[in-house]
């Protein structure tokens, strides 16, 4: 396994390490204490192609694989992780499942918007009742065979991307039978979805997070997403592959960690020199430089994996579990290294302490990972 970036890869995380640098975290303060969605920066992203990377060229997408999202995913969470989950959700939750599940008619219809960055998709498993346990859901969609509709009801808790002015869908996963669970592609602006206000959230502020509700919503046959009875399947699928781009998530934001506290370790001075000679300070980075350089490793062996096609889901568990950890490990030791200054809003590392804590429980939480690792052992 050859863990060299290609020359394609390299010039793309330069690409979006310059865009990160320059676009998104002059503004990232400013959007997450006023929790408002960054419109804009989405904007440029979609310019720069990165809601399209592993969508084919031929739906206006950059044809590239998974490795290039979550490398993008990376460069974007080492400044702000609430730009970077919405690439993260938007593209692997929402439009990849389209791209994966859909008909000829679907694609045409959804991805081209989509891959634009012009319109984002969400993605709706998680209820007000079921989390962890997604088999419980109870959302229900029953088949009116003579309207040619499927009418939902039923809520859904959590739905990042779900309420912007550019949300175009959401991916709904239903029950539509008995023992079947079915996904449906349900329109924004559907008569009967109602849009909850915007959580108050520990972290992610800038990004767009709702709990959504159905009530008697209709939307043609044809919006079955893939197989009837496959939705499960498909959404378990779709979370293996999200992990993956947690991950660099995480490994993005452990680096974002890392490089605010060298550089403040060298600047910040205590008992006539600077902290970074302190040996307690240098072990808090050197640890820091460990975790993330092994959640690296590990993101790349699953996105290696996935994108040649092999079995990848224990690699993305690994690789979720650990980048995640990590991810709230280095948030906490820089936070330590800034001293006072990290309890203070207006310092990045705050703002990563704030972001790290979800990365444990969204798309499987810790505990969600270990049992899929131990099962994946046999047990
Ligand atoms: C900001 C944010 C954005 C999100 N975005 C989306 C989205 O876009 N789409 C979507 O569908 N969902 C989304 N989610 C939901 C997220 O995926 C769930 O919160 C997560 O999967 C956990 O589910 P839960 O909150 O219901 O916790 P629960 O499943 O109720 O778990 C509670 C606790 O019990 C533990 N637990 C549960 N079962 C077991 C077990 N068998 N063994 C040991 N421990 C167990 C869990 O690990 C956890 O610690 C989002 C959540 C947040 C906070």
């Amino acid at each position: 396994m050859d863990f060299k970036l290609s020359e394609e890869h390299e010039a793309l995380r330069r690409t979006v390490q310059e865009f990160a640098r320059e676009v998104v975290a002059p503004v990232a303060a400013e959007h997450y204490e006023q929790h408002t969605f960054p419109y804009e920066v989405v904007r440029q992203m979609g310019k720069l192609g990165l809601f399209g990377l592993p969508i084919p060229a031929e739906y206006g997408g950059m044809g590239g694989d998974y490795l290039a999202l979550c490398l993008a995913v990376e460069e974007l969470a080492r400044v702000d992780s609430s730009v970077a989950i919405t690439l993260e959700a938007a593209v692997s939750l929402g439009a990849m499942p389209i791209w994966r599940y859909g008909t000829p008619e679907q694609h045409e219809a959804w991805l081209p918007r989509l891959a634009s960055g012009e319109a984002l998709a969400a993605f709706g498993l998680t209820e007000p009742g079921s989390g962890s346990d997604a088999g419980a859901l109870s959302t229900r969609a029953v088949l009116d065979e003579a309207a040619g509709e499927w009418v939902i009801n039923g809520g859904k808790a959590f739905i990042t991307n779900s309420g912007t002015e550019i949300t175009a869908l959401v991916a709904v996963t239903a029950r539509t039978g008995p023992q079947e669970i079915s996904t449906i592609v349900v329109p924004a602006g559907a008569t009967g979805l109602r849009v909850g206000p915007g959580y108050s959230k520990v972290g992610w502020c800038a990004s767009d997070t709702h709990e959504l509700s159905f009530s008697d919503v209709r939307v043609p046959a044809a919006n079955l997403l893939g197989q009837r009875g496959r939705g499960l399947a498909q959404v378990l699928r779709t979370l293996d592959e999200g992990r993956v781009a947690i991950a660099a998530l995480g490994v993005g934001l452990s680096q974002g960690c890392l490089d605010e506290s060298l550089r403040y370790a060298r600047q910040r001075r205590a008992f006539g020199r600077s902290i970074g000679d302190f040996q307690a300070i240098q072990f808090k980075i050197a640890d820091m430089e460990l975790r993330t350089h092994t959640a690296r490793l590990a993101y790349h062996d699953a996105a290696l994996r996935l994108g040649s096609g092999g079995e990848f889901k224990r690699q993305a568990a690994i690789a979720k579990l650990y980048a995640s950890e990590a991810a709230v490990a280095s948030a906490r030791d820089a936070t330590q290294i800034f001293g006072g200054y990290g309890f203070m809003n207006e310092t990045p590392v705050a703002r990563h302490w704030r972001d790290a804590k979800i990365l444990e429980i969204g798309e499987g939480t810790s505990e969600v990972q270990r049992m899929i690792i131990a099962r994946d052992l046999g047990l």
